[in-house]
């Protein structure tokens, strides 16, 4: 088990954002949160109310008014954390948080660590490992998308069809282990040809979640998208275009440096992250031989490319060429003709793109809703269930190579104390995204079928 911080504490934090706003939540779990709450506050008895309850009242430091605050109470075990909550939601100026977060502490609270109400949820039962960190997902997600991906995870689709899994295969993993008790005598309880079936059906189903995981991780941190093109094609100003009504959500992120401000253009609930514009503003070559390694690693690092060429002066035979470049990298792309406001040639008719101008904005809402076409989201079910935890991955990935490796040991019919071992394996990494302790329920389960 995981050993967290004294489950004992009565711990205190800020909910809310740090910040000035209209009002500020502080927030309370442990045993102590009521008579804590209580010991200040001026209005009805908290001790005596209902839980899922707001009221209205004073927090006062002895004699003197600290706020007017409104407290809600959730009593144990319905709560977040499963333990007694309070919220008090106070005036947001951040001297009065502090000095209500203080002022707690002074009566007996802890200040809580990072994440810790959600570790309580989960140490104490509430959510599993995979729900607790959909709930810091959640709290990022900066797209539509993300949030439905988080939301998901956090009602537990995924940790579901994690559980189910591990079900079937704990199952075979106690007759494969019953099997070794009976050591000299040659038994087989467990079906070595429905035991294959069932893996063959658990690798489809971690399969389909490990590849769901770069849509999952697109959708989660941003689709990495590149232009490239010959220089004065138009590529900056083609940035700038489709950017234009979104300025305002251009990211200076905090602590880093000009080359690293990211621009994204926000499209129905997908981000799309034009990465190393730096190279685009500077205006490089980057598809003529000098720049193709350049080239190569952009695309490499994106997941989407935009080509764009100057279709007033490009040759065909130059444009077919960059276009064999362009298939070569075996990306997802879309070409745009730029300039057409100068001239279009007539080949350009037979050629699967779109023809804009860059400079008069003329076609940027083709050009975003074949951004979104090229994501083939429409593909995706609503009720799919998308990773995007690299933890996730990781451990699917692990139980994918056991699976795989109890499979090869079938085929070579390799003796039941090896075979166990894998099949703990795979157990193993998938018990580790729900945070299940694997030994315990493996006996559990052989225990509660065969009391030999
Ligand atoms: P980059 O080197 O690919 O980034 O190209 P720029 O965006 O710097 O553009 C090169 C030149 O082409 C600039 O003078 C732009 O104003 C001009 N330009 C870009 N797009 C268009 C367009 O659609 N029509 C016209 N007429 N000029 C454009």
């Amino acid at each position: 088990m995981i050993k967290g911080p004294n489950l004992d504490d009565t711990i205190v934090a800020l909910a809310t954002a740090y910040g000035k706003g209209a009002i500020a939540v502080i927030r309370l779990s442990g045993t102590k949160a009521i008579e804590i709450v209580n010991s200040c506050f001026k209005g009805k008895d908290l001790s005596k109310v209902d839980s899922h309850t707001v009221h209205y009242g004073f927090l006062m430091d002895k004699e003197s008014i600290v706020d007017e605050v409104m407290v809600s109470l959730f009593k144990a075990p319905k709560s977040y954390t499963t333990e007694d909550i309070i919220e008090v939601s106070c005036h947001g100026s951040t001297y009065l948080q502090d000095k209500i977060v203080q002022l707690f502490i002074k009566q007996g609270a802890r200040m809580a660590d990072r994440g810790e109400f959600t570790l309580r949820a989960f140490l104490n039962g509430r959510v599993d490992l995979s729900q607790a960190e959909a709930v810091g997902d959640l709290i990022n997600a900066e797209s539509e998308k993300a949030k439905q991906v988080a939301l998901s995870q956090m009602r537990g689709g995924f940790s579901k069809q994690i559980k189910v899994l591990r079900e079937k295969l704990i199952h075979f993993a106690s007759m494969v282990e019953l099997e070794l008790d009976f050591g000299e005598e040659d038994v087989e309880f467990a079906d070595r040809g429905a035991l294959s079936a069932l893996i063959t059906e658990l690798q489809t189903s971690i399969h389909g979640l490990l590849n769901s995981f770069k849509l999952g991780n697109v959708i989660k941190h941003g689709v990495p998208t590149v232009i490239v093109g010959r220089p004065n094609a138009g590529k900056s100003t083609l940035l700038n275009a489709l950017l234009q009504e979104d300025r305002a959500i251009v990211s200076d992120i905090p602590g880093t440096t000009r080359d690293t401000i990211e621009e994204v253009l926000h499209l129905e609930g997908l981000s799309f992250r034009f990465i190393d514009t730096a190279g685009i503003r500077e205006s490089e070559d980057v598809i003529e031989s000098a720049g193709i390694e350049r080239t190569r690693e952009k695309i490499d690092q994106a997941h989407v490319v935009i080509y764009l060429f100057d279709a007033s002066t490009l040759s065909k035979e130059d444009f077919e060429a960059d276009l064999a470049k362009l298939k070569s990298y075996d990306k997802p792309y879309l070409v745009l003709a730029n300039k057409t406001d100068i001239s279009s040639p007539e080949w350009l008719s037979d050629q699967a793109l779109l023809a804009i101008s860059a400079k008069a904005a003329e076609g940027m809402d083709e050009i975003k809703s074949n951004l979104l076409q090229l994501m083939e989201l429409n593909n995706i079910d609503n009720n799919a269930i998308i990773i995007s935890n690299n933890r996730h991955f990781q451990s699917l990935s692990n139980s994918a190579q056991a699976l795989q490796d109890v499979v090869n040991a079938i085929e070579l019919s390799i003796s039941g104390d090896l075979l166990a071992l894998d099949i703990r394996r795979a157990l193993h990494s998938l018990g580790e995204i729900t945070g299940e302790i694997t030994p315990d329920d493996l006996l559990g389960e052989i225990f509660s079928n065969f009391c030999i």
